[in-house]
Order: structure tokens, then C-alpha cells, then sequence
């Protein structure tokens, strides 16, 4: 089965239709990017694939479970477009923020279990930020904070990670090469990636496939393989 597999999804908020019948797939190991202008249901077709709205119509599968029986929330890993306004103020070094991602599931913890200083230095090495470790997060540019909170969403080892906006408050210069790190953590580590944006500029040959959420994006000499 598709680890993601919407089905003729439709979502209405009060006054507006934000998806109409959308259909589309996620298969182990994709690197997918879903585009599409602002106001287009890019976040709105991420809180359904993350459960967090029910779809109006249609349904929706998640690891070949109706995503209304779906348990295994950890199977999923999510970085939302706030991440990397992380609270300045609050004196975290970066290893603390990743460790929180296991929090976040176990309760907090008055006591690291053992193996999590392992797991935390697993989860900055996948992206480039294992020197970084003792930092503090508010002294990182906004792309290295991006990348510390990507390691937050991957120590607890999800199968797929679902990533809004992620290089926004990412320098253009630094665009290619945290392309470059998403494309290793799919091909080495085998993270199914889900990235929307709404920068088609971004898209390069790394993504393995496209799927619009809008007619009017065009594409320039892309070899893509829409999935919707
Ligand atoms: P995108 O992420 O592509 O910008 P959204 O999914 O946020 O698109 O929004 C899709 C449409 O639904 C837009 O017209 C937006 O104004 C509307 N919308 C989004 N969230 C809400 C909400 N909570 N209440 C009412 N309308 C909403
Ligand atoms: P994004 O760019 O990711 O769509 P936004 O900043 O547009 O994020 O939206 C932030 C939050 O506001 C989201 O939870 C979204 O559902 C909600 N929202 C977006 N558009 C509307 C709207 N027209 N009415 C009410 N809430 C909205």
C-alpha cells in the first residue's frame, strides 16, 4: 500500500473550498514536492495527512489504515513553517531542542534515558548540524535552525517527514545545499520526504515528484512525474 494514499479529498471551511477532490499518493521512498500559489490548500492537505482535519469528502489512508483507526502518529514527522521562529528568547542549545522531539512522545523528561544523547547525535549528524550540538538555537541562522529542527522530527524515527515551507528564512545562497542534505536523508537514511511550497524557483531535480495543487504553475525544462 501507498504510506499516504488521499482519495478524492475535498475540505470546506465555512466560506471557502479549499480542495476539491484531490487525489494523490505517497510511496515509500518518494521525495515529493506538492506546489501551489498561497490560498491554493497546501496546509490545509497537510493537516489532513497529518490527521489534524478530517477530510469533507473522500478519504484518506495512511500505511494502508483509514486514517481514522490510525494510531502510530510517530510514523509521521512533521516540521511546520513556525518551527524556525523558535522562541529567541529561550536558551536552548541545540540538543535540547532535538531531545524534545522524544519528549514531545515519552512525556517529559525529568532524566535522559541513556541512549537518547545517541540518538540526538544521529539525528543533528543526518543533518550536517553534529558540531553544532552545545549551541545555542538563537545564535543559528535561520537555515541551520531549519535543519536542527528537521533532526527534532527525525529522532524518534519517523517513516515519513512532512515539511511546510522549509526554506523560507532559508538565504537563496543556501538553498541548493539544503536541497542537497533533504536528498541524502531520502536516499541514505530512506525518509520519505513531503514538502510543500509555494516556490516553484526551489524545485530542482532532487524531488522525484511533483504534484500541484494549481494549474497555473508552469515548469521549465523539469522532468516531472505528476502523481495528482
Ligand atoms: P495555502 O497553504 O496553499 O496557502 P490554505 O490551505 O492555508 O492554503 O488555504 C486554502 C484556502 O482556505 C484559502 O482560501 C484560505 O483562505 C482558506 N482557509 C484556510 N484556513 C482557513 C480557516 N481556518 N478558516 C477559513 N478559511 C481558511
Ligand atoms: P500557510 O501559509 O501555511 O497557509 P497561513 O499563515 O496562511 O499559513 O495560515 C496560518 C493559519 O491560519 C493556518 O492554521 C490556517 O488554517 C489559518 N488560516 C488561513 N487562512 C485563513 C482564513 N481565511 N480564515 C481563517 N483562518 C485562516
Amino acid at each position: 500500500a501507498p504510506l499516504i494514499n488521499i482519495k478524492e479529498v475535498s475540505y470546506e471551511y465555512e466560506q471557502t473550498k479549499a480542495l476539491d477532490h484531490i487525489s494523490m499518493t505517497v510511496e515509500a521512498g518518494d521525495f515529493l514536492a506538492i506546489l501551489g500559489p498561497n490560498g491554493s490548500g497546501k496546509s490545509t492537505l497537510l493537516k489532513i495527512m497529518l490527521g489534524l482535519i478530517r477530510p469533507s469528502e473522500g478519504s484518506v489512508e495512511l500505511f494502508g489504515i483509514d486514517s481514522k483507526q490510525f494510531k502510530h502518529r510517530e510514523w509521521i514527522g512533521y516540521v511546520s513553517q513556525k518551527s524556525n521562529s523558535f522562541n529567541s528568547a529561550f536558551p536552548a542549545t541545540v540538543q535540547e531542542v532535538v531531545a524534545g522531539g522524544l519528549a514531545k512522545k515519552a512525556g517529559l523528561f525529568h532524566k535522559l534515558p541513556k541512549n537518547t544523547a545517541q540518538q540526538v547525535e544521529e539525528a543533528l549528524d543526518a543533518v550536517g548540524m553534529k558540531s553544532f550540538k552545545n549551541r545555542s538555537i538563537s545564535e543559528l541562522s535561520g537555515g541551520q535552525q531549519q535543519r536542527v529542527f528537521i533532526a527534532r522530527a527525525l529522532v524518534s524515527k519517523p517513516k515519513v517527514l512532512i515539511l511546510d515551507e522549509p526554506t523560507v528564512g532559508i538565504d537563496v545562497q543556501n538553498v541548493q545545499a539544503f536541497y542537497d542534505m533533504l536528498a541524502a536523508l531520502n536516499r541514505e537514511r530512506n525518509i520519505t520526504l513531503v514538502l510543500v511550497t509555494h516556490d516553484v524557483d526551489t524545485v530542482t531535480d532532487r524531488i522525484s515528484h511533483v504534484a500541484c495543487l494549481n494549474q497555473t504553475i508552469h515548469f521549465h525544462g523539469f522532468k516531472d512525474q505528476l502523481h495528482m
